[in-house]
């Protein structure tokens, strides 16, 4: 079983992003299908949304003095290891970057040119760099530019990607992958390489990757609340809409999706944003895709139904 998103925010899914969506969903629900773990479907189905459409990878953000550094983590369930970069630049899939962090070193999070550094020994395939015409970066609105910002993001605006997934060995893994917001300080660092904040994973309760405002992820380490919520019991809806509900009440600003996964295969995908472009594929049938998730998995499409 494997979930994927597109972001939390309130920019339409284009029929393109949908449909790299549905490409990302079917690549991660085949690794399973054949048997494959689980965290070698989270590695696989980031790695198609790291291709230019979505907040990752290609597509990720420029930072306010023109550099793009990205953010990303993984982790699995059954021995707890978990890998992050944080501000890695120049590498293609920050995902597996993430991944070497987990699997040839005995730390879990690289920051900055280090963790380019080890990507680059092992060989990951890099990134074209900045255009020139972007890599001035771009200066936050300000008085009438405010609307015509605003509008330009709504059109042009992509989102930070995640997955979840449980194998047929019952394990599960989750991970997550970002440019991070816009108008970022050069070395702002979000919740999405940060374990228990953007992700989570323990064999004993499931599997969450957050998306949405980090600074308030971070605050209330909303991935590990859902999972210790899962623990005790909680089923997935109630407990995403428990965690979101307080990071809204408690903190201003805090707009976030999350995708759930149970170790005993019960899912949910929760948003207090506007919309959350996401989806999943369970044991049979088409993968699901919707832009709009008002309950549980009866998600409302606006169109954007696979
Ligand atoms: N959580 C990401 C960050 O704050 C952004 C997002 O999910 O849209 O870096």
């Amino acid at each position: 079983m494997i979930l994927a998103h597109g972001g939390a925010g309130s920019t339409p899914m284009t029929p393109v992003q949908r449909d790299c969506l549905v490409e990302a969903l079917t690549i991660g629900f085949d690794v399973l299908r054949y048997g494959g773990r689980a965290l070698d479907a989270v590695e696989a189905t980031i790695r198609v949304l790291e291709s230019g459409l979505f907040n990752a990878g290609l597509g990720a953000r420029i930072q306010l003095d023109g550099v793009r550094r990205m953010d990303a983590s993984i982790t699995e369930g059954r021995t707890l290891r978990a890998g992050a970069v944080a501000g890695i630049e120049r590498i293609r899939h920050p995902i597996s970057a993430a991944r070497l962090v987990m699997e040839k070193t005995e730390h879990v999070l690289l920051f900055g040119k280090h963790a380019t550094r080890l990507a680059e020994h092992y060989k990951l395939e890099r990134q074209p760099r900045v255009p020139t015409s972007l890599r001035k970066g771009m200066a936050p609105p300000k008085g009438s530019q405010k609307r015509t910002v605003g509008l330009y993001e709504e059109m042009e605006e992509r989102e930070t990607v995640g997955a979840v997934a449980l194998d047929r060995d019952g394990n599960v893994a989750a991970g997550a992958s970002t440019g991070g917001i816009s108008y970022m300080l050069p070395g702002r660092i979000g919740d999405s390489p940060l374990i228990g904040c953007g992700v989570y994973a323990d064999n004993d309760a499931g599997a969450v990757s957050m998306t949405g405002q980090g600074e308030s992820i971070i605050r209330i380490a909303a991935a590990k609340e859902i999972v210790d919520q899962l623990e005790s019991g909680t089923n997935p809806m109630t407990a995403a809409r428990h965690t979101l509900n307080k990071l809204k009440k408690r903190i201003a600003g805090g707009e976030a999706g999350a995708l759930v996964l149970t170790s005993n295969g019960r899912l949910a995908i929760y948003h207090n944003s506007p919309q959350m472009c996401a989806g999943y594929w369970k044991d049979s049938g088409k993968p699901v895709v919707y832009l709009y998730f008002p309950n549980r998995l009866t998600g409302r499409s606006l169109n954007d139904t696979y």
